[in-house]
Order: structure tokens, then C-alpha cells, then sequence
């Protein structure tokens, strides 16, 4: 592996470690996308992190900002494999705790209510494969794995919910089935690493949740991306 690509949708998620390689931005790579990129070399290798951007003071969240930011990443870099990493919502009842950080195994759509027939149903749903080897780096780093769910909102409607319950969706986010469909057109291997801001069903508001914990998960998460860094760019 040469190139490793992060893609990662807010300025908090990516900064602790673009500080910690001391990555240097490209500046206007992507102009006239909002999409930024950072640049470091690790032990050989190549690592970029490409940011959905910002528009009008805020980071660009959300499935179309992630799949432009992840179609233009791979056309641009070439990268030998995609890292989705950020916060995300998971499950008190699956025991998920505040900062505790997974490697995705799959990863869903649990906001697109389209009826038909079943090719309708799974494209709606997307159940997007993860790179062959995230099992066994999740094993080596002491990680638990868990499924992918990626919405438009933060919040989470009693239809949502039961999507997510009846295809198993246990880390809920707003970009990461939209990066791993573009991934899958490319047939470029992604690995999700998702850090625990809120629990969904723990009755708080879940802003209010995200915004207290996410310090100390974008903190767990720059140590957890480390160590995958390092088994990343040391594996052949
Ligand atoms: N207004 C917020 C915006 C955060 S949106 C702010 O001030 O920072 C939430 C971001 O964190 C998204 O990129 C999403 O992927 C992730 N996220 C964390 N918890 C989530 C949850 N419970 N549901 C959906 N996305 C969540």
C-alpha cells in the first residue's frame, strides 16, 4: 500500500493528527471544490487526508459532500485504499460506549425509503463491503467491529430506527455508506474507523451529546488512526 487516503468530514475529526505528522496542506488542489487536502509522509508511504470543506463557516457534513470529496480523491490521487474516519452515534443496548472507537465491517443507508422490488429495497439500503483485511486489523488492534449506518440527519426518526434495526446498523453517521458506494464504483478497498460522540438510544438530546463528547472522541480516535497508520504503511 503507497498512497493511504482519509477522507473526513469535519476540521475536528482530522486535525489532532494532521498535527501529529505535522501533514502540510495542498493548497486549492481541488479549486474550485470546497474539498481541502493535507499531505505527510509515514514510513514510506504516502498519507493524505482529504476534508469535505467548508461552506459558509461550517464543514461541509453530509453524503454529497463526502461523495464529491471521495470521487475526487480517487480520480485526483489514486489512493491504494479509502479511510472513512469520524464521529458517529452508536447503540447503548450494544453495550457502545462515549469514545470508543470501531473498525466498520459493512456499511447501509438507513434514510432512503424507496418502494419496489428488491433491487430497489438493496440499492436503497446499499450494504457496501469493507476492505478484506479490516477484520483482522480490527482483531490485532483490539478494536470491535460493527456495522455502518449512514444518514442525512443527526437526529433519529422511529423510521430510521427500524431500518437500522432490521439490517443490523450499529454506528450511525452522515457520510459513510456515501463514501463506501463511490469506493465500490472505483473498486477501491475502504476501512472505516468510527469514534462514539452520542448514544442513540440514551434518551439525551443527541447535539447535546455530540458537541460535549466530541473532544474526547476525535482524541480516541487520532490514537486508534495512529496505530492503523502504522499497520497500514508497515504491512505489505
Ligand atoms: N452542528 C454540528 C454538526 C455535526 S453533524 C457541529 O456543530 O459540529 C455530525 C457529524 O458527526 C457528522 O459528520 C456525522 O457523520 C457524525 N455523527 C456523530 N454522531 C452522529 C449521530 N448520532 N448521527 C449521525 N451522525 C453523527
Amino acid at each position: 500500500m503507497n498512497r493511504i487516503c482519509y477522507v473526513v468530514a469535519m476540521v475536528a475529526e482530522a486535525q489532532p493528527f494532521i498535527e501529529h505528522y505535522g501533514m502540510k496542506e495542498v493548497k486549492d488542489f481541488f479549486h474550485p471544490l470546497p474539498c481541502m487536502l493535507y499531505e505527510a509522509e509515514v514510513n514510506g508511504k504516502t498519507l493524505n487526508v482529504v476534508l469535505n470543506g467548508r461552506q459558509n463557516g461550517s464543514d461541509l457534513v453530509g453524503c454529497e459532500a463526502a461523495s464529491v470529496a471521495t470521487l475526487s480523491a480517487i480520480q485526483r490521487l489514486n489512493p491504494d485504499i479509502v479511510i472513512n474516519s469520524g464521529t458517529c452515534g452508536a447503540f447503548d443496548c450494544n453495550g457502545a460506549e462515549i469514545a470508543q472507537v470501531f473498525i466498520g465491517n459493512k456499511a447501509m443507508f438507513h434514510d432512503r425509503r424507496v418502494p419496489g422490488d428488491d433491487a430497489w429495497g438493496t440499492q436503497s439500503i446499499g450494504n457496501y463491503s469493507v476492505w478484506e483485511g479490516s477484520a483482522k486489523m480490527a482483531e490485532v488492534l483490539g478494536l470491535k467491529t460493527g456495522k455502518v449506518t449512514t444518514g442525512s440527519s443527526l437526529d433519529m426518526q422511529p423510521c430510521d430506527l427500524e431500518i437500522i434495526k432490521s439490517n443490523g446498523g450499529e454506528l450511525k453517521d452522515m457520510e459513510g455508506a456515501a463514501v463506501g458506494f463511490v469506493c465500490s464504483l472505483f473498486n477501491v478497498p475502504i476501512v472505516y474507523v468510527k469514534s462514539v460522540t452520542d448514544l442513540c438510544d440514551s434518551g439525551a438530546e443527541t447535539f447535546e451529546e455530540f458537541s460535549k463528547n466530541l473532544k474526547a472522541a476525535c482524541e480516541s480516535l487520532r490514537i486508534v488512526n495512529e496505530k492503523v497508520i502504522d499497520y497500514l504503511t508497515k504491512m505489505e
